[in-house]
């Protein structure tokens, strides 16, 4: 009989979670999933209309940036989840896969055309359930996928018609083959109820006898023998131990793997060094390569009428769009332009009043900012130095110049005539380049997507190869956000659970 494998995933986050699953489906894979969070209790967790009002509790790792130039040096505060589920119990739950030209940048990175959207295809599918089997659109899989139409709200309906009277296509989703156009948000929502992959992929079988999750554990540090990781250091209640290692699988995500693996000793020598901990294995690319979508919160109207509050999670629908313009429906997008009913602003202005305003969002779907993070010390507690060099770039601040315009051009079109009262922010007044620019410094926040700091690539001074193995271990895998090595245009929990999806389909 061949001997069990052993494999301890460290994380059951989006990616965790799934992992999780996948692996335990075969009764002789042992294993172990290992979370700092427990299972969440909050049912605000699970009400879809109280995700912005959720961040910052106790189940929020609620990191922070260091302060920003290209933001008039504000603090972004990074919402990741503490719980099992991860960030998907904290996220604004829009189903998104991206657009094929996407992943041409993944299969450019890694030279490894199992990146392509076309080969993501069946995983994409085996992880969604749509209310119909189409050529794109899986039933088979646990994560609920709903297609609003009679629950959008009204004035969001006014915006998808304004698009179509700009020019925009109207799609029946944005989970086809193109994106450009406008159509409701594909929500992972069931019976009103937010679907984390807590709920999705690891509650049904937590019953299975191989596989063993332990919560409430934080992961310190990883041990090393040679090449090979030989244990896990985490403390719980019950004080520190040691798990030893057959597999590892690092699904932290794209924050807290670099941090862990900087303070087990390796990254770039001069971090390590700066922070006090000994260098074991010089990877200067770890933590590298950090970025992130925006969206400017935002252009805000004073309503004609009273805004009823969503019934689904504020911000219903995204419309993308190209920098080309607006006639110009294929091909990755550029620009996204979303419609929130409500007031949506960021910490640098006063909140208007709720049922008296809206919000149109705006942003840049490719940024080329980038940045980078790293520890500042050995220990957890030792805040960590995230620097994601928001809107560094003239590519990024003249695509959202640009956005803004967009935005301004759907919100005086005659579909929104019925619920326009007037631009409240920025203000009329708002229009040269460098106005509109100190305006978005300003209104820019996070739209929660960081990735790439453990980057896939061909290269070997990528993190990982393109099968997610890191370089520097024969034991260890890093499979979830962090090894993206280029952001797709929209939200990307999708693509999150593809590549876990992949990751097990392979083993
Ligand atoms: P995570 O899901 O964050 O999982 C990491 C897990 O590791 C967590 O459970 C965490 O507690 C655990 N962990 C971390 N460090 C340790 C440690 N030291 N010891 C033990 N455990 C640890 N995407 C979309 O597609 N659509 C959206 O609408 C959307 N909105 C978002 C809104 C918000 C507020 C946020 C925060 C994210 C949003 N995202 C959205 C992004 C998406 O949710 C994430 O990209 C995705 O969940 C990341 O998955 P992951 O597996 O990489 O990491």
């Amino acid at each position: 009989m061949p001997a069990p494998i052993d494999t301890l995933i460290l994380g059951a986050g989006s990616a965790g979670c799934i992992l999780a699953n996948r692996l335990s489906r075969d009764p002789a894979h042992r294993v172990t999933l290992v979370e700092a969070g427990g299972f969440p209790t909050d049912p605000d967790v699970f009400a879809p209309a109280m995700w912005p009002l959720i961040q910052g509790r106790s189940y929020d790792w609620d990191y922070e940036t260091v302060p920003q130039p290209g933001t008039a040096g504000r603090v972004h505060r990074w919402a990741r989840g503490r719980m099992i589920g991860g960030s998907s119990g904290l996220h604004a739950m829009f189903h998104l896969r991206g657009h094929p030209a996407d992943f041409d940048a993944w299969v450019a990175a890694t030279g490894d055309a199992g990146w392509s959207y076309e080969a993501l295809l069946p995983h994409f599918r085996a992880t969604e359930s749509y209310a119909e089997e189409t050529a794109l659109h899986g039933t088979g899989g646990e994560m609920p996928v709903m297609i609003p139409e009679a629950e959008t709200h009204p004035a969001v309906r006014s915006f998808i018609r304004g698009w179509q009277e700009l020019g925009l296509p109207r799609l029946p989703d944005h989970n086809g083959r193109e994106v450009i156009g406008t159509a409701p948000n594909s929500l992972t929502i069931r019976d009103g109820r937010r679907v984390t992959t807590g709920t999705a992929f690891l509650a049904p079988v937590l019953g299975r006898p191989n596989l063993r999750v332990i919560t409430g554990a934080e992961v310190h540090r990883l041990r090393f023998a040679g090449r090979r990781v030989r244990g896990v250091e985490i403390r719980t209640t019950a004080g520190d131990s040691v798990l030893e290692a057959g597999e590892v699988i690092l699904a932290l995500g794209a924050i807290a793997d670099p941090l862990l693996l900087m303070r087990s000793g390796v990254g770039d020598p001069a971090v390590l060094a700066a922070a006090g901990v000994p260098c074991r294995v010089a990877r200067p690319e770890l933590g590298q390569n950090l970025h992130d979508h925006m969206l400017a919160a935002g252009v805000v109207y004073r309503a004609r009428q009273n805004i009823a509050p969503s019934r689904l999670q504020h911000s219903e629908s995204l419309a993308y769009q190209s920098a080309r313009g607006l006639d110009v429906h294929t091909g990755a997008p550029d620009l996204v332009v979303g419609c929130v009913v409500a007031p949506s602003v960021s910490e640098a202005f006063a909140m208007p009043a709720p049922g008296e305003t809206y919000t149109l969002l705006f942003g840049v779907t490719h940024p080329t900012s980038r940045g980078a993070l790293a520890i500042t010390g050995p220990e957890l507690r030792d805040a960590p130095r995230i620097d994601p060099r928001y809107l560094h770039t003239e590519h990024d601040r003249r695509m959202f110049r640009l956005a803004l315009e967009r935005a301004r051009a759907v919100g005086e079109s005659a579909a929104m005539r019925a619920w326009n009262g007037g631009e409240l922010l920025p203000g009329a007044d708002v229009s040269s380049p460098a106005a509109l620019d100190a305006f978005i410094a300003r209104a820019a926040i996070t739209h929660h997507h960081p990735v790439a700091t453990c980057a896939m690539g061909a290269a070997d001074t990528s993190v990982v190869a393109p099968d997610l193995r890191a370089r520097d271990f024969d034991n260890l895998a890093i499979v979830d956000a962090s090894v993206i090595p280029a952001i797709p245009c929209g939200p990307i929990h999708a693509a999150v659970m593809a590549i876990a999806e992949k990751y097990a389909a392979q083993l």
